[in-house]
């Protein structure tokens, strides 16, 4: 089901969401988000501060927990700077009780050789002698950041920290790679010392309650266990989209093929052991792209969601069940009948009947919604979607005071991908 959490992104910002001005770099996925039971809100991780709980190697499962100032391992737990695999050392005699450390990816082409050393170092001070020296171009750049972004700079809050943070490592990911400069080629990269894995509790920025913690045991820092956690999957709606059933699998191609009118089916989801009450509103007024018409017809926009179930094949939309396992299989048949092996419903027909394929199972709802796109123009199709939730509060959350039901309101963003109309 990995898809649906790919297609529908949850808006998390302070800002004023504007549908004709989607900012995707404030859209995530549902997995990646918390739920704040205080605020009842999404949370995106910017939106959280946190506190390091625990830290270890990976390599050499050392606690560094109560070091406060270590990042990395500091014993001789180095990785390849190209792969991040793990770095075999060994040592060569030289005249002069000289000697030299070799360094060997275990996984790829990658090595390193150290100068010839005649007084006892460590490894680590070593290849950080050998840095200082002849900066490779990821600690020139290293350099170039303390010196400009980490400069003093005015109070700004937590939040607005995170996301430059958040914006300046998007654009980073977004550039495409620059060509090595000779320099770059002269200079090799260095031995990574291996960074500690770390636990991290996390709080909501707005109202400082947990969203997640570990429990605490001292003596297995490398077990995960949770004393808190509210994950947003754990409470809000899975949304997601599909092609009708039987029908052809949806792409921008057919957007353009049906020239401009197109039939999808969105797929409401209750992962709550209580049934909710859903409201889907889709703002009238919206610009898809300039010089695009967008009419968008859509049969009910309330629906009531029964609670989730231990048996996994109810919980799937039909549009998602698969013939090719018997399982699924034989509960398309119960579901469908031979409606399974018809051709799909001609475009005209569904128009006409709406109504009709709206299909509901125990904790889910599907429901058809007619798209209707046109103009000229290239562009990457995001539809807002503004979704309130109601329910009686889950048993997890009875315990937090404050609140005696749920009542949540949020943008949702599902991605059609992109489209041209010509
Ligand atoms: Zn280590
Ligand atoms: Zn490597
Ligand atoms: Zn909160």
């Amino acid at each position: 089901m990995s898809l649906i959490y790919n297609d529908s992104r949850i808006y998390c910002s302070d800002t004023p969401f504007d549908p004709n001005n989607i900012n995707t770099n404030l859209t995530f996925p549902l997995s990646h988000l918390f739920f704040c039971p205080i605020c009842q809100e999404p949370r995106a991780t910017h939106q959280t501060s946190y506190d390091i709980e625990s830290k270890f190697c990976a390599n050499c499962l050392t606690d560094y927990s109560n070091n406060k100032n270590l990042t990395h391992c500091i014993k001789n737990c180095f990785e390849c700077p190209d792969c991040h695999a793990n770095l075999s050392i060994t040592m060569t005699d030289h005249d002069n009780k000289g000697k030299s450390f070799n360094f060997n990816c275990v996984y790829c082409e990658y090595s390193y050789v150290t100068s010839v050393i005649y007084k006892p170092k460590s490894l680590h001070a070593i290849v950080d002698d050998e840095k200082r020296a002849n900066p490779d171009s990821f600690h020139q750049l290293c350099d170039a950041i303390r010196k400009g972004v980490l400069g003093p700079e005015e109070e700004k809050s937590p939040v607005s920290k995170n996301i430059e943070l958040m914006l300046q490592q998007t654009r980073r990911q977004e550039q495409t790679p620059t060509p090595p400069t000779e320099l770059d080629l002269t200079i090799k990269s260095y031995p990574q010392a291996r960074k500690l894995t770390t636990k991290t509790s996390h709080r909501c920025c707005k109202c400082h309650n947990l969203v997640l913690a570990y429990a605490n045991d001292k003596t297995q820092p490398t077990i995960n266990k949770f004393a808190v956690k509210f994950s947003a999957v754990d409470y809000l709606p899975t949304i997601s989209i599909s092609n009708l059933f039987n029908g052809e699998k949806f792409s921008s191609q057919v957007l353009k093929k049906w020239n401009g009118t197109t039939i999808l089916m969105i797929h409401l989801i209750n992962p709550m052991s209580v049934k909710c009450t859903v409201n889907i509103s889709i703002p009238s007024s919206y610009n898809v792209a300039p010089e695009v018409n967008c009419k968008i017809t859509i049969p009910l926009n309330q629906v009531t969601l029964g609670p989730t179930s231990t048996n996994l094949i109810k919980t799937i939309p039909s549009c998602f069940l698969t013939s090719n396992t018997p399982t699924g299989k034989r509960e398309l048949i119960l579901r469908k009948g031979d409606v399974m092996h018809k051709p799909p419903a001609s475009f005209e027909e569904v128009e006409e009947n709406l109504n009709n394929f709206v299909e509901r199972g125990i904790n889910w709802y599907s429901i058809p919604v007619i798209i209707n796109l046109d103009g000229s123009n290239t562009f990457n199709f995001r539809l807002p979607v503004y979704i309130t939730l109601k329910s009686e509060l889950p048993d997890v959350l009875k315990k937090i005071p404050g609140h005696d039901a749920l009542s949540v309101g949020y943008w949702n963003v599902i991605d059609l991908g992109s489209v041209s109309l010509v």
